[in-house]
This record gives structure tokens, sequence and C-alpha cells, in this order.
């Protein structure tokens, strides 16, 4: 049907899942839609911290993170970006939202949330698009992490370090 539509040339196109009539550069009307035809076809909600779906697996499970379903994953944390920014960085975002943003809403655009995996009470071991970063607990900077991270000014949330604080408390682990 979909490709019929297509080699007609046709604008119309309806939702896969709900069949509503959608923008041809569509598949779903939105990320409701895709999260029910998950459900409808039996995949599980896969949210230990009761957070919102924000990702869907190839097998129809639903995770409250894209690596929500790595075995040791733990919750999701916040990372910030607090180092320069340049007038690369300017064009790009604005190019990207069609507007000029402030110099702080430019740094909050390339902020991550990454999936904790690890903490020994010192350091914290995240995951965020397939790549493994570690943060200094004390200082909240990061240590190391992938080439993708081109700035090495990225330091968690004072929220996300006060969560990982608050779980290192209730497994024992000292910090
Ligand atoms: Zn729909």
């Amino acid at each position: 049907m979909e490709a019929e539509q297509v080699a007609q040339g046709g604008s119309v196109k309806h939702c896969l899942f709900c069949k509503k009539e959608i923008d041809r550069c569509y598949n779903y009307c939105n990320w409701d839609c895709m999260v029910a035809e998950a459900k409808a076809n039996g995949g599980q909600v896969i949210c230990p911290n009761g957070l919102p779906i924000r990702s869907i697996r190839r097998d129809g499970n639903m995770y409250e993170h894209e690596h929500g379903d790595h075995p040791d994953y733990k919750f999701p944390v916040d990372v910030l970006y607090v180092g320069p920014i340049d007038d690369d960085d300017r064009k790009r975002w604005t190019e990207f939202m069609g507007r000029p943003l402030t110099d702080e809403e430019v740094l909050r655009m390339e902020d991550e949330t990454h999936a904790l995996i690890y903490t020994d009470g010192f350091i914290a071991v995240t995951m965020y698009e397939c790549c493994y970063a570690i943060f200094n607990l004390g200082t909240g900077m990061i240590s190391c992490g992938p080439s993708w991270l081109r700035k090495k000014e990225w330091t968690l949330s004072a929220y996300s370090l006060t969560q990982i604080r608050e779980y290192c408390e209730r497994n024992k682990i000292p910090t």
C-alpha cells in the first residue's frame, strides 16, 4: 500500500498504527502511536525507574533510555556542556532551530542524557550513543570519553550527582 502510494506520487499517507491521515514524510502520527503499536505487538515496557518511554527496540520492548537494555543499566543522568562555544556552534544550532539562540541556549543544546551503568562511589561510568564515558564524582567532571566529546568540559548535573550519591547510600557503597 505504501509503495503503491509512492509510485502513484499521491500525497495521502496513513499512520502505520491508527491509520489516521498524516504527512507523507512520517510513518506515525506521533511517538504515542509508535508506543501503542509496540504494546499492541506484545512489546514489554521495561522502565525500572517509572520514567517515560524514550526508546523502542527492534523486538518491540520499550525502555526509558536508549541504553535501558544494558544489563547494568541503573537510571538516566544529565550531562551538561560547560565549555566554550564558538561561531560554528552558534551557526549550527541557529540553523537547526531556525532562530538565533543565546549563548546559554547554545550550551544547553549540547547537553546529553547518558545511562548510568556503574559507580564505585568515586567514578561513574555512563553510556551514550553506544560509547562509555567516565565521570569523577568528586568534581562531577568528565575524566574520559569517546572522541565525539570533542570538547572536554562536560559535567554531571547537580541533580544527577545527588541521585548517584543517593544510589550509593542505598546500596552501601562508600563515597
Ligand atoms: Zn497514529
